[in-house]
């Protein structure tokens, strides 16, 4: 019988772990993973040679997309649908010395803590094709100080791209609470402002665009680290924070009763609202951002506070919604899960009660069912699961936030 031998490198069948037999060929494991490595160089080569090809996704197109989960906040969505639209076509512009070079547009978002800025960042980097990160600014420091440097931004990006450095100097960075590094000029103590006038400056040339050696595990950089260069010139910055008490600012400005001093509680969510969506450049600079860094974020939106309306339809609407990810949870029981909307009201409620915006509802919602949760998964005679407010009531009066109230 005729001896079966690789047919790329010769050796016996007895000589390997594993032979593959074609037609009239035949392959070992040595081969295959030979063969293999060859395909992944083959494939690097072509991803760093050839230009980025996008489908490009129309604004209205990716807030059709946001929509699905983010309720409300039009005026933001806009912007940022536009710039992302505007960022692809910026990547696809064709390198014509003639022709009208597109600028990036980094944006500053503002908005109340749990109105759905990073929701928004996150919600998008799902459809986007380029490499996104999200980032935190208050862990940065000026270089020489206890913290990140700035570069350490850029490191997550390189980690979203895998390594590419191509695929992550054309992606989106987010960064949260922006408005944390802001000029702290009202502590005369502090006589080296580490974390705010000395990172906002040392985010500018990131900002800009500029060639930034960035540490590939990220931290702080040491000289004997190996240093990958990464160019930002197309890298598109979104940042986002709360700037809490910037409501005033406008006020000032705007000549009107500045938050605070209304006399009652209604006009004052009211005042706020109307006053955020008038910020501007210069309620930044008020606030303690440096005018080089606001300059590099030229576009400027605002998130709307979450009444009690948007907070309910938060619960419920969303592909994600809260209640539809309960109701899954416990169908995969066999047990049918009802909320009332008296029980959806008093979720909402305390939301506003607590001033937890958003991100109370979960928190709420799990100090409710968490002890059905807990009962239903053993008790088989259990098939539905009506939550009235009465329940709802009894549950988060046993809770901690009821804990918290009493402290
Ligand atoms: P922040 O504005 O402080 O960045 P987040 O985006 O982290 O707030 O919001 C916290 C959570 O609240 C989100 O994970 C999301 O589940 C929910 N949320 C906030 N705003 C919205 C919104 N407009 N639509 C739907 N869910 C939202």
């Amino acid at each position: 019988m005729a001896q079966v031998t690789c047919s790329f490198c010769g050796r016996n069948k007895k000589d390997v772990d594993l032979m593959v037999s074609g037609i009239s060929a035949h392959i070992c494991n040595f081969c295959i993973e030979q063969a293999h490595l060859i395909l992944g160089e083959e494939e690097k080569t072509k991803k760093s040679t050839s230009k980025p090809k996008f489908k490009l996704k129309k604004p209205k197109e990716l807030t059709a997309y946001l929509d699905q989960y983010v309720i409300g906040q039009e005026d933001a969505k806009k912007v940022l649908t536009v710039a992302v639209y505007n960022h692809y076509k910026r990547l696809q512009q064709k390198e014509d010395h003639d022709e009208i070079k597109i600028e990036k547009s980094n944006i500053i978002m503002v908005g109340d803590t749990g109105t759905g800025k990073t929701y928004l960042a996150k919600t998008l980097a799902k459809i986007l094709e380029v490499p996104f990160c999200i980032a935190d600014a208050t862990v940065l420091t000026e270089a020489g100080y206890v913290g990140e440097d700035v570069e350490s931004i850029l490191t997550r990006l390189l980690q979203a791209a895998d390594y590419n450095v191509e695929a992550a100097e054309r992606g989106i960075v987010y960064i949260d609470e922006i408005d944390k590094i802001a000029r702290k000029s009202d502590n005369p103590s502090i006589t080296r402002d580490v974390s705010g006038e000395g990172v906002q400056q040392a985010m500018l040339k990131l900002l800009e665009g500029t060639v930034v050696n960035v540490p590939p595990q990220g931290g702080r950089k040491h000289p004997d680290q190996k240093m990958i260069a990464v160019n930002t010139e197309n890298i598109l910055f979104i940042c986002g924070g709360a700037f809490d008490g910037i409501a005033r600012h406008i006020g000032k400005r705007l000549n009107t009763q500045p938050l605070g001093f209304s006399k009652t509680s209604g006009s004052l969510s009211a005042d706020r609202e109307n006053l955020l969506q008038y910020v501007t450049a210069q309620d930044l600079k008020a606030f303690g951002l440096i005018p080089e860094l606001i300059g590099r974020l030229p576009v400027l939106t605002h998130l709307d506070p979450l009444h009690k309306d948007a907070l309910k339809r938060i619960l419920t609407e969303p592909k994600n919604a809260l209640v539809k990810q309960y109701t899954k949870l416990l169908s995969m029981e066999g047990v049918t899960l009802k909320f009332e909307e008296s029980a959806l009201d008093f979720i909402v409620d305390k939301a506003v009660e607590y001033n937890l915006g958003a991100r109370g509802l979960r928190s709420i919602c799990e100090a409710i069912i968490t002890d059905a949760m807990y009962e239903v998964p053993s008790d088989e005679s259990i098939k539905e699961l009506v939550i009235d407010e009465e329940y709802a009531k009894s549950q988060f009066d046993k809770s901690k936030f009821k804990r918290l109230q009493v402290a």
